[in-house]
């Protein structure tokens, strides 16, 4: 029998401190089957390098270039996990999955990190995230080979993919197949921590890496547990997100014992932009790229390239999510988040210190407790909160809020009616949702141009004529 070991290597970087522990190529060569061609054909080397940097770069839903760019290399830096990458959903094939429900798991050994009650814990809890929604049952045994060997270990430790101190490579994880397949191994150069921010929660580590053991390979949506990169969580609150679901059930199928009740949530869906019914949480600008919020997600836009969709906490850790309004005060160069009466500010990639602040802080009178939507007109140097169909104008020259407020919407918009649940201005236009439609108004003949849909800002290369 032809032993095929798929490999997981899960990568995290700190940033900042490490500028470029991984170069491109390691890069391409662990996640893209990058090669370098020696001798004569070194030549077709730099062609061959972009092709792999362009499915990188399609992967990611970055601007396809060939070429690394700012943005391809801040995506290459970013923690993640290694399995080459491919669209959505991803298994290993119907060849590498286990032929039977019932596994049986061992802990060999220990990190130094957390106590070892933490970490029975966690591996467990790990491992449930899988079998409440498959017939999957793992039971644990304290020797001898189990199908799923989990340990920890640092440098070369005991197969060919030796680990590589702090951060770089966190952890990997084999494909399901007899041996050393299925096994997890942790790099315990890291720091592991049980619910932290401060270092790799061990929770989030190792239900991906459990994901691979299982036989899923990586997605492409930023809401999946299996999407490459690492980032936080809260333990406690995590809920496996519907894409994992599917693909762990096109493998192995449902729980059938499942009861439905409180203790089995709906799996979180990603946004998906293409939805006719969706309606979003906020819209700004940001830097001359357009965002648009939905739950833990944005969405960011520029003119030219195809949206792309994040979590709000991959580039903003401490940002909320579900936030009601954004707006960005291009004269300040910072963009404001508001979620009930707090509001943050960001700049470029920091929260800004001091924040969040209340609401009150903003001018608003304290008895406003919601606002809907939020814009900062440019031109007038006003910003216009929305709580539902009526508004306040605050005059960011002079520091207050203008008097006669809140108006209602359709005194100072005429022909515009509805809640406004997202506000932005866009290239001299004011653009006011009101659920799933979008109304164009345009402040200089103070009149609505048109009313349009989401999907207007979601076509990929568009001007937006
Ligand atoms: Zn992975
Ligand atoms: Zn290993």
């Amino acid at each position: 029998m032809k032993t095929y070991y798929r490999l997981c290597v899960l990568i995290g970087l700190v940033v900042a401190v490490h500028s470029g522990p991984i170069s491109r190529q390691t890069y391409l060569k662990k996640f893209y089957n990058f090669t370098e061609p020696s001798g004569a054909a070194s030549k077709g080397r730099t062609s061959h390098m972009s092709v792999k940097i362009a499915e990188m770069q399609k992967f990611f839903g970055l601007e396809v270039t060939g070429s690394v760019d700012q943005e391809t290399l801040q995506v290459m830096m970013k923690p993640r996990c290694g399995v080459p990458d491919v669209a959505q959903y991803s298994t290993f094939g119907e060849g590498l999955k286990w032929q039977k429900n019932q596994l049986t798991y061992r802990i060999v050994n220990y990190t130094p990190d957390m106590s070892q009650a933490e970490v029975d814990e966690v591996i467990e809890k790990a491992l449930q995230v899988w079998a409440r929604v498959t017939p999957l049952r793992f039971t644990r045994i304290n020797s001898g080979e189990a199908d799923i060997m989990v340990s920890f270990g640092t440098g070369s430790h005991g197969d060919f993919y030796p680990f590589d101190g702090p951060d770089g490579t966190l952890a990997h994880a084999f494909a399901p197949s007899p041996g050393i397949g299925g096994d997890a191994h942790f790099d315990d150069d890291e720091f592991f921590t049980f619910r932290s921010t401060n270092g790799y929660v061990l929770f989030l580590v190792a239900a991906h890496e459990f994901g691979h053991s299982l036989g899923l390979s990586h997605s492409n949506d930023p809401g999946a547990l299996m999407y490459p990169t690492y980032s936080y969580q809260d333990p406690n609150t995590f809920v496996l997100p519907k894409d994992d679901v599917d693909g762990i059930q096109s493998l192995y199928g449902p729980n059938t014992d499942v009861i439905p009740d409180k203790s089995n949530p709906t799996p979180p869906a990603t946004p998906n932009a293409c939805d006719p019914s969706l309606v979003l949480d906020a819209v700004s600008t940001l830097r001359g790229e357009n965002i648009f919020f939905k739950k833990s997600f944005f969405w960011r836009i520029s003119g030219s390239s195809q949206s792309e969709q994040h979590l709000i906490k991959s580039f903003w850790p401490e940002a909320p999510d579900n936030i009601d309004a954004a707006y960005e005060n291009t004269a300040q160069d910072k963009v404001f988040l508001i979620k009930d009466q707090k509001v943050w500010a960001l700049f470029g990639y920091d929260l800004v210190k001091g924040y969040p602040k209340s609401l009150s802080s903003m001018g608003l009178p304290t008895t406003v407790k919601k606002i809907s939507a939020a814009l900062y007109d440019q031109k007038t140097g006003k910003t216009l909160y929305f709580t539902d169909n009526s508004y306040y104008s605050y005059d960011e020259r002079r520091k207050t809020m203008d008097k006669g407020y809140p108006k209602l919407v359709e005194q100072g918009f005429p022909g515009v009616s509805g809640k406004i649940t997202a506000a932005f201005q866009y290239r001299g236009m004011t653009y006011l949702f009101s659920g799933t439609r979008v109304i164009e108004y345009s402040p200089t003949s103070k009149k609505v141009t048109r009313v349009l849909n989401n999907g207007y800002f979601f076509q990929a290369g568009t001007s937006y004529t």
